[in-house]
């Protein structure tokens, strides 16, 4: 069963199902592809129903870590590791160091970091166990929180396909619609604000929207189901997933779809009908690549410059698939997985497998053969 799950999911390199009784760890590894690199992917912790559920939703991810980092250009695999168990109740030190030493004896093919139901103290009690994990605090050495990162990779993207779509090089004046003022989307306001952008926002939080209404009075508030009906250049989606879909993609009044959300198109068939309706659409996982980079350099020694200057790629990256999507007439979704794959099988030609921090061969070996002589 899970090897043909495993199959209709990714034909992943390794699926790790981890168990330790005495800490009450339930989790699942899942190491997609490590042609390019290690394989970093967030750590979930969820109540899944079932140990299905569990095993298709790391299988999705760390399959979309790998497009991920090979369509930022970055030299990482794909990968992802979930917890069965419910964050609010089940989360104990021991739960976490325990799976830290599974990650470390994976000697670096997988290195995790914070998602969903997992937090910055998690991330510290796994580095009790193991080297191979990133979104450790500041003070630890880590990078600390990514949002800001991924918002400044999304107005990257943003402006990226302004200068495509409309040839203009500034969002100055220019009307914007963001859906949900989180983490991203809320660093995203005040970057857009300050560049002088129209900034409609929506969120399903009222106190949030107040907050922000009185730290930046111009912005306008919209409805949570006006807020993709609005007329405006750039539609940026910060909250949810699928918003793509049958139901909303007749009513979308912008020229532009970039925003921070995951799986922002609910199918490629959507992807496809953007691009018929002339609207260009920044592929999500290329644009919000900002928190990946920004671990990423944490794995190099952090700075906080170097991951500035490293998340400003976010529009060349994006530039470039425009541009492979104008050359060949596809949707530009498809110009990014066709970048991501073939960036992927032009490096398997010189390794195809990452197989972590190698061990002297053998050399236990070696020594019961001194031993004996
Ligand atoms: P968040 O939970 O901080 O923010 C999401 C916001 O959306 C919340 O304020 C929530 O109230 C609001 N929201 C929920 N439903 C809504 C609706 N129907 N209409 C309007 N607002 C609604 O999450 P985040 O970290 O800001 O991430 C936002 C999206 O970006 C997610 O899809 C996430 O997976 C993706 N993403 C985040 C990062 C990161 O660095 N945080 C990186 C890559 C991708």
């Amino acid at each position: 069963m899970s090897f043909e799950l495993i199959k209709k999911h990714g034909d992943h390199e390794e699926v790790l199902f981890v168990n330790n009784k005495k800490t009450g760890l339930k989790a699942i590894i899942a190491i997609h592809n490590t042609a390019l690199g290690p394989a970093l992917g967030g750590l979930r912790m969820v109540d899944y129903k079932t140990e299905e559920e569990a095993l298709i939703d790391v299988l999705r991810l760390s399959k979309g870590m790998t497009y991920k980092a090979a369509a930022s250009g970055l030299n990482l695999g794909g990968g992802k590791a979930v917890i069965i168990g419910d964050p609010k109740k089940h989360k104990t030190e021991a739960l976490f160091r325990s799976l830290g030493a599974f990650i470390n004896s994976l000697q670096g093919r997988y290195i995790t970091a914070e998602d969903v139901g997992t937090t910055v103290q998690d991330m510290e009690h796994i580095f009790m166990e193991t080297p191979y994990v990133t979104g450790i605090s500041r003070a630890l050495g880590g990078s600390g929180n990514p949002s800001p990162h991924t918002a400044q990779g999304v107005f990257m993207g943003i402006k990226a396909a302004i200068e495509m779509q409309l040839q203009e090089d500034s969002v100055k004046d220019m009307r914007i619609a963001v859906q949900g003022a989180g983490s991203v989307g809320g660093h995203l306001l005040e970057i857009l604000y300050k560049e002088g952008a129209k900034v409609f926002i929506s969120d399903i939080d009222t106190e949030k929207l107040k907050t922000l209404k009185e730290k930046y009075p111009n912005i306008t508030i919209v409805d949570p189901k006006e807020i993709l009906k609005t007329p405006c250049e750039v539609l940026a989606p910060c909250a949810l997933g699928a918003v793509i879909n049958d139901e909303t993609l007749p009513y979308l009044q912008c020229k532009v779809v970039a925003g921070a959300a995951n799986n922002q198109l609910e199918s490629f068939k959507h992807g496809v009908q953007l691009h018929d309706r002339g609207i260009l659409y920044a592929p999500d996982y290329v644009i919000n690549s900002g928190g990946l980079i920004n671990v990423f350099v944490e794995l190099e020694g952090y700075s906080y410059e170097r991951a500035s200057e490293k998340t400003a790629q976010v529009y060349d990256n994006t530039k470039a698939i425009f541009s492979l999507a104008k050359e060949k007439s596809i949707p530009s979704h498809q110009a990014a997985l066709d970048f991501a794959e073939n960036r992927i099988k032009s490096i398997s030609a010189i390794r195809e497998t990452y197989h972590g921090r190698l061990l002297r061969p053998f050399s236990h070996l070696i020594g019961m053969k001194n031993r004996q002589k």
